[in-house]
């Protein structure tokens, strides 16, 4: 009881000390985080895109600290006694007494470093720094957290010199270029537009001996746009214009008129083939879907079935046309296409349409290997054949395929039957020559008299041309 009373009392007796006495506890406390509360150090790291600097490598720090959060933060890159300032950003920490309030708690910079952003860098090698102080107090200033990346700086590009001469081609066409490219080249071809033709090694070639075959798109008039190139893993990048000779070639245009007959036989069997094509609200609809969105995914395929292309000539003759056939409609035709006298869609026939007979055999153009014998979107029933280095023939719209993916194919060989699967509105072949997903005019390719100016007179030994 007596301790009861004691202790009530002195509750009751000394508010105000107790006051002073946790005023005076919280002040020592807020004193000593005001003097040593310092944030802990920032974590920093640098990340390059490419494995050293030549003409634009991207990097990216990371800094992070999220206690007190983040100060002053720089990224610079450090040669011999230069210092250049490549990014930084300031923000303001807590104050050292605070645990809560605004806070940057993480942050990247970034940065492109290379001869086309800075002048003057040398060959050897360059640092690149990341640093970030740290928030401090008002006794005390740790020094900054840093994280250093050393890339070595290579800044001269690939050599690149032009082997073959007379580089004549046409617009549409094809064509081959031999070069000699330097041991650094990563990445070496020919640009035509928005196409990449990628070169390999000449067969029977000397060291560096590469050739591209390449194609000029139907809608490519200037001839600037055909460069040879090769880059090194530093981004160096050699370009040189070979073309001696540009043939331009005028195409056609064409109105499609789009009827409900047309509709109801292209657009339920398209569908029905081709799994996830989403329903639209009419037919109408779902035909423009097809014809641009499904034509551009057959497109990208085609592209993509390139990559894995074989590194041999698998065809050693001119490649045979469709026999006894008719030629519906030529490569490169711009159809606009109208349903109910209104315009609906705009698309590029890159083929030939050949008709013959009904169901008519169809034999392979030249020798290769079926790199696609399925229901292929747009080409129906379709055959894609590789002949090698990127060269490939389609054979769309058949009724029946008689072969399989990865079988060898013999020039004349039987594929299947002509018919009118797909975007067909009557039995017929649509042919097309594609170079690495490249649509390019077949023309060429039937005229053994073009495969030996064009291409057999610069490949020599290398192209197992027998006329
Ligand atoms: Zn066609």
């Amino acid at each position: 009881m007596a301790d009861h009373q004691m202790l009530g009392e002195r509750r009751k007796g000394s508010p105000v000390k107790r006051f002073l006495f946790l005023l005076v506890v919280v002040l020592l406390g807020l004193g000593a985080l005001v003097t040593f509360r310092v944030g802990p150090e920032p974590s920093v790291s640098i990340e390059a895109d490419l494995p050293g600097i030549g003409r634009a490598t991207g990097v990216q720090a990371v800094f992070e600290e999220p206690v007190r959060g983040l100060s002053d933060l720089r990224l610079e890159l450090v040669q011999g006694d230069r210092v250049e300032l490549l990014a930084e950003e300031s923000h303001t920490p807590r104050p050292p007494w605070a645990f809560w309030g605004a806070r940057t708690e993480r942050v990247v910079l970034e940065a492109e470093v290379g001869s086309e952003a800075i002048q003057g860098l040398t060959t050897g090698e360059a640092t690149i720094r990341a640093s970030a102080s740290r928030a401090g107090t008002w006794i005390r200033r740790p020094g900054p957290a840093a994280d250093e990346l050393i890339l070595p700086v290579r800044l001269v590009p690939p050599s690149l010199s032009v082997l073959s001469d007379q580089h004549y081609p046409t617009q549409g066409g094809a064509e081959v270029v031999l070069y000699r490219v330097g041991a650094s080249s990563i990445r070496d071809g020919v640009q035509a537009g928005e196409f990449w033709f990628p070169g390999f090694p000449l067969p029977g070639g000397g060291e560096g001996d590469r050739f591209a075959l390449f194609g000029v798109p139907f809608d490519l008039t200037d001839v600037n746009e055909i460069r040879l190139t090769a880059e090194d893993d530093v981004g160096n990048r050699s370009s040189v214009g070979y073309v001696d000779k540009f043939f331009p070639k005028a195409y056609s245009t064409d109105d499609i008129e789009i009827s409900d007959g047309f509709l109801a036989k292209v657009v339920p069997e398209i569908m029905a083939n081709t799994p996830g094509l989403p329903k639209g609200a009419s037919a109408v609809d779902d035909y423009i879907h097809i014809n641009r969105n499904l034509r551009r995914e057959n497109a990208q395929t085609l592209t993509d079935l390139a990559v894995d292309s074989r590194q041999e000539f698998l065809w050693t003759s001119a490649f045979r046309p469709m026999p006894n056939a008719q030629v519906m409609s030529a490569f490169a035709d711009r159809r606009t296409y109208f349903y109910a006298d209104e315009e609906i869609d705009r698309q590029d026939h890159l083929g030939f349409d050949l008709a013959s007979v009904r169901h008519a055999p169809l034999p392979a153009a030249n020798a290769g290997v079926v790199v696609l014998a399925r229901y292929f979107g747009i080409y129906g029933n379709a055959v894609v054949i590789d002949h090698g280095f990127g060269l490939m023939t389609l054979y769309g719209h058949l009724s029946s395929i008689d072969v399989q993916q990865g079988q060898a194919i013999s020039t004349g060989e039987i594929l299947g039957r002509s018919g009118q699967t797909g975007l067909a509105g009557g039995d017929h072949l649509h042919f097309t020559v594609l170079l690495h997903g490249m649509a390019v005019n077949p023309v060429e390719w039937w005229d053994a008299g073009w495969i030996r100016d064009r291409l057999k007179r610069k490949l020599g030994a290398a192209l197992p041309f027998e006329q």
